[in-house]
């Protein structure tokens, strides 16, 4: 179902206690309603603080999402977090495919596949991340990375599964730069990934998943990208860091 969604994405940051304290913080600062419109707040704190964070939600309508999954359920893989581990913590949704991993840590499109299909076949949501570089932008290669990345994170979805998550346009030349894409580049972009998933999936699906855009969000600049029609949300990096900034963000995507 599509969802107007604000999803916070904490990356490397935060202890125990300062993730507590930014979700306190963010808690006494938002409301959810306004106007009879519901925003689907997330916040994805680093895995050490998933627990205590997640106890914490338990109390509130912010859910809570985890920036990685692997692909196994449980085995000798040094290092990883898997999906049913994130689920007994209260995670809802998992970022998968961020270009922070497609980059600094070279993950593939084999290893996004599965980790997208594990995250939907254990019951969580993911939040599958595309977007081209500012090379293949130059290029002209927008459409053609971003159609390559959806059908190849997408192959082999069932069809049960198959409006069960959510996708965030992010160019990587807008991340952590301070650099946000337009509203209408953004919104070309995500009008070509809902085609493309309509065109993979069948049955209009791209009518009925959510598109959220990242890329140096911050609070001057959410309200002009969320009014634009394809754009159901916003992913945010750098902002979300401070509850004033975040709820900022929130209250500019319920206008
Ligand atoms: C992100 O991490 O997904 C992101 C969009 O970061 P920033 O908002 O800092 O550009």
């Amino acid at each position: 179902m599509r969802k107007l969604m604000v999803v916070g994405n904490w990356k490397m940051h935060y202890t125990v206690i300062e993730s507590l304290q930014l979700v306190m913080g963010l808690n006494n600062n938002y409301t959810r309603d306004v106007n009879g419109q519901t925003v689907e707040i997330v916040v994805c704190p680093p895995f050490t603080a998933l627990a205590d964070v997640g106890r914490f939600l338990t109390q509130t309508e912010i859910k809570l999402g985890a920036q990685d999954a692997f692909y196994e359920p449980q085995g000798a893989y040094t290092g990883e977090i898997s999906v049913p581990m994130l689920k007994e913590l209260n995670c809802e949704y998992v970022i998968v495919g961020h270009s922070e991993r497609r980059h600094i840590l070279k993950e593939d499109e084999e290893l996004i596949q599965k980790k997208f299909a594990a995250v939907l076949r254990y019951g969580l949501i993911p939040i599958l991340c595309v977007g081209e570089t500012l090379d293949q932008r130059q290029k002209g290669e927008t459409e053609k990375v971003i159609k390559r990345q959806l059908q190849s994170a997408l192959k082999g979805i069932s069809e049960e599964n198959s409006q069960r998550f959510v996708v965030a346009y992010e160019p990587v030349w807008a991340i952590g730069t301070g650099q946000n894409a337009t509203p209408e580049q953004a919104n070309e972009v995500c009008s070509l990934i809902r085609k493309e998933l309509s065109d993979i999936l069948g049955n209009g699906a791209g009518d009925w998943i959510s598109i959220l855009y990242g890329g140096s969000v911050k609070p001057n600049n959410a309200a002009e990208l969320i009014s634009q029609p394809e754009i159901d949300g916003l992913l945010v990096g750098g902002a979300s860091l401070d509850a004033r900034d975040f709820t900022s963000i929130i209250n500019a995507a319920k206008k």
